[in-house]
């Protein structure tokens, strides 16, 4: 008769006995031990900076060039900061003699929504190891008054972290929509601003690194709960935001410093296509945040807008791109699934046509996939190019118009 060779259970008391070489366990014990790893390893934190390894900005490049598209500034600023800020975490205690301290870089990204603000910030903290956050800013407007909900915002790195304070401490929270926080006027006396400038004013106590208490569970449907202190010194915060019409900030900017000096040499070199890569922190401030927000937001960078080529690309060229994920999720049934190069030029015509931008792209690609993979792994066929004819076929039984408001 087998028994599990760690409690003795006989085959007939356990549920499932596994053999291996020269034993067997059965599946309370495969429990028991899942259970002792888990817990050793949550003691050894997979925040722990030491495991951190060091990589340079061109590796850290490199790394988010496996997955975001085109946006090379963005993406060389990103792997800068990233990097000090890491130097930040290990220069540890300043030394008597060393009065060098390194400040933190906080980042704001510049872009039309769409263009790979969140991808870049989760690729980021992909590579990173430490606890990672996404938070929108209009949830803070919503609310009305300040305080502790901007508090509030750190509890989701706290939960991120497993409510490691020390691992949060060096996390990385993303504040997406920071436009909308904008003050409505340049002019702060013009109307009373409740939403706007409170709502920084707030914010600016965790870009300036103070140590703020948090809810653990956020909100205050708990009034009852202890808060915890977060000291917010080496958290690194992205921001990313649209700011729409920002464009003209930045043109009035430009044309008033032409007229003071060699105005037609400098107009001619100015491409007011894309004017967006002359961004500078005063037009942020134009838009309507306060300066002192600008000023803990040294590291500003854009994103373009994605021509054809990106979208082509952003198709089948990252890492764990939506063509991929595809071919992947057909083959776990078998199927090799094959994708004509016309049928994705296809597929990027209608993203343009309808302006549903790179996040359509995944919408379209799932109207189009969606009879075959409802299908297929109860049929045969074993083998699905998706040609021109048949993303035609599929695609325009879809009303595309809806997948806009995905
Ligand atoms: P944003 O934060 O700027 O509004 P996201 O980063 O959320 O935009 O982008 C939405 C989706 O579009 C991403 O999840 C990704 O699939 C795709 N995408 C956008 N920009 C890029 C890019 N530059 N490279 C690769 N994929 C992209």
């Amino acid at each position: 008769m087998d028994k599990c060779s760690f409690c003795g259970r006989d085959k007939g008391e356990t549920n499932l006995l596994i053999a291996g070489i020269s034993g067997h366990i059965c599946d309370h014990c495969i429990e028991q031990a899942h259970n002792i790893i888990q817990e050793e390893t949550r003691n050894k934190s997979d925040f722990s900076i030491d495991k951190i390894q060091l990589l340079k900005p061109v590796e850290i490049k490199k790394f988010l060039d496996q997955y975001v598209i085109g946006q090379e500034q963005a993406k060389k600023y990103i792997s800068v900061a990233v990097y000090n800020h890491y130097k930040r975490l290990m220069q540890g205690l300043p030394r008597e003699d060393d009065d060098v301290e390194i400040e933190k870089s906080n980042i704001i990204l510049v872009g039309e929504t769409g263009t790979g603000k969140t991808l870049l910030a989760r690729t980021i903290a992909k590579m990173l190891h430490v606890p990672f956050t996404i938070v929108d800013a209009t949830v803070l407007t919503e609310a009305g008054y300040v305080g502790e909900d901007i508090e509030s915002l750190l509890t989701r790195l706290l939960q991120a972290a497993d409510y490691d304070v020390k691992a949060a401490e060096k996390g990385i929270v993303f504040i997406d929509e920071i436009d909308k926080i904008a003050r409505k006027s340049d002019n702060p006396s013009i109307t009373r601003d409740v939403s706007g400038e409170g709502v920084q004013q707030g914010l600016l106590k965790l870009l300036e690194g103070a140590i703020v208490n948090v809810p653990p569970q956020g909100g205050r449907k708990h009034p009852e709960q202890k808060m915890i202190p977060v000291n917010t010194k080496n958290i690194l915060f992205i921001c990313g935001g649209a700011f729409d019409g920002i464009e003209r900030k930045i043109g009035q900017r430009l044309n008033t410093q032409i007229i003071g000096f060699s105005a037609s040499r400098k107009r001619d070199q100015i491409n007011k296509n894309n004017l967006l890569q002359y961004i500078a922190p005063q037009d942020i401030k134009a838009y309507g945040m306060i300066p002192e927000i600008v000023g803990r937001l040294p590291v500003l960078t854009y994103l373009q807008p994605l021509d054809r080529q990106a979208l082509r690309d952003i198709l089948t060229e990252p890492k764990n791109s939506i063509i991929k994920q595809y071919i992947k999720l057909f083959k776990m049934d078998n199927i090799e699934l094959n994708f004509k190069d016309e049928a994705l030029d296809y597929v990027v015509e209608k993203a343009i046509e309808f302006k549903l931008g790179a996040r359509g792209l995944r919408s379209i690609c799932e109207a189009m996939m969606m009879d075959p993979m409802f299908e297929l792994p109860s049929k045969e066929q074993k083998q699905l190019t998706v040609d021109l004819n048949y993303a035609r076929e599929k695609l325009e039984q879809v009303n595309l118009k809806i997948l806009k408001a995905s």
